[in-house]
């Protein structure tokens, strides 16, 4: 299950850019349906893109998905292995 977490993580940062073609956007929909895990994690960044883009002066670093992605496979992780 989480194998398939990290799979769709890789994409996650396009598909918040809506950069996905419909194919792929649609498995990481129907993935984010049955994975709370991952839709609590797109929820945040998704909050944080959303400021982003509402801040055109603010200068978009462009490393922004590189952190995304690191940032979701981090929350990822987490919830594939809770801390002892
Ligand atoms: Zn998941």
């Amino acid at each position: 299950m989480h194998e398939d977490c990290m799979k769709h993580v890789e994409h996650i940062s396009e598909f918040l850019d809506g950069e996905l073609d419909e194919a792929t956007s649609e498995e990481i929909r129907a993935h984010l349906e049955d994975c709370p895990e991952c839709r609590a994690c797109v929820e945040s960044l998704k909050k944080t893109v959303d400021v982003m883009k509402r801040c055109p002066r603010e200068a978009v670093p462009r490393d922004v998905k590189v952190r995304l992605r690191a940032a979701l496979r981090d929350c990822v992780a987490r919830g594939a292995s809770p801390r002892p």
